[in-house]
């Protein structure tokens, strides 16, 4: 072993023993002055796909189009930044996608090419929430009884799906367990919005309750790239051991790769093992999926290139969203079923 490498992992056990893991990279507000993109966009195509029926689509079918796969991490603040989406922003790209006839899904349903709660004629979407942040689903406690904040993701999402038919709870959560600032289990102390430790596991329960998936995205963010394997299992092993509390017997299937950073020995994003060396249990994982950071609409699990090892997400920063959408539309290119 290295000089170099033994201290990566040094600072890895540092940070682990201390539940505090990598700071999210920081605020960075290239996008900011684009503020929320919730206004009409002359030009765009979506018009043409805009229905009074929402239950039925009037595309024509395309099952090797391609699925735009969102990407959100904190739901919240006053302007949209690279890790932040306020909360109108985000409303607005629900609007957006409900109105152009996508339809929400989960990671699980499209590998297994499971459409059917996607109406004839319209296209599934996939929502995936990164790092398990309070901004993403919070409770607020009065009188002894917990509510969903409104304002957080999760109760957006609520909100939204109150007022627009057909509008399921299929989304996907991928989640850190032991990470900074309240990044465990959408957080795990008092000062982290108020939320309490013993709240995680009711949480990620809940999730699983209403029919969203849970995502393994490691322990504490860790960028796998710069790990030596024992760490990368670890990283991802007590994660998915964290899911299994929440939730015994819980089948991870899908893996969101921090920063989009894939380990050295590619394959251990997928499959691998780690040994608690105080209880001598061995933790196996094996995901079906792995979710890049980026790279634009996903291909289908129709298409004979889908490679769901690799599967390509679009980044809620900016505008981009409804670009890419606005580009699906005009080349013809989204899938529609
Ligand atoms: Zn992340």
């Amino acid at each position: 072993m290295t000089f170099r490498v033994a201290l990566i992992m040094l600072a890895a056990l540092a940070a682990c023993s201390k539940g505090n893991g990598q700071a999210k990279a920081g605020n960075n507000n290239r996008e900011s002055n684009l503020g929320a993109n919730g206004e009409k966009r002359a030009g765009s195509a979506s018009g043409d796909v805009a229905t009074a029926d929402t239950m039925k689509g009037k595309l024509p079918k395309n099952q090797t189009g391609k699925i735009p796969i969102l990407e959100y991490h904190v739901i919240g603040g006053d302007k949209n930044s690279l890790y932040t989406r306020t909360a109108a922003s985000f409303r607005a790209d629900l609007e957006d996608v409900y109105k152009r006839g996508y339809r929400p899904i989960t990671v699980a349903q499209m590998l297994d090419k499971d459409f059917s709660e996607v109406p004839d004629g319209m296209s599934p979407v996939v929502f995936v929430f990164d790092d398990a942040s309070p901004e993403q689903f919070r409770y607020i406690e009065q009188n002894g009884q917990l509510t969903i904040d409104p304002t957080s993701g999760v109760g957006i999402w609520l909100d939204f799906a109150k007022t627009h038919p057909g509008w399921r709870n299929r989304a996907t959560f991928c989640m850190l367990n032991g990470g900074a600032m309240g990044h465990n289990f959408f957080g795990d102390k008092e000062k982290f919005q108020g939320q309490n430790n013993a709240w995680r596991f009711q949480k990620v329960k809940w999730l699983a309750d209403q029919g969203f998936e849970l995502c393994s995205h490691t322990l504490w963010h860790a960028k796998l790239s710069q790990y030596p394997d024992a760490v990368v299992q670890e990283q991802i092993a007590r994660n998915v051991m964290g899911i299994d509390s929440a939730v015994t017997g819980y089948k991870v299937r899908t893996f969101a790769l921090p920063y989009g950073l894939w380990p050295k020995n590619r394959p251990l994003a997928w499959q691998g093992s780690w040994t608690n060396p105080k209880t001598g249990k061995t933790q196996a994982y094996k995901f079906d999926a792995v979710l890049e950071v980026a790279g634009g609409p996903a291909k289908s699990p129709y298409d004979p290139s889908f490679n769901p090892k690799s599967i390509n997400r679009i980044e809620a920063i900016g505008n981009d969203i409804s670009r890419q959408l606005d580009m699906l539309d005009r080349t013809k290119t989204r899938f529609v079923k």
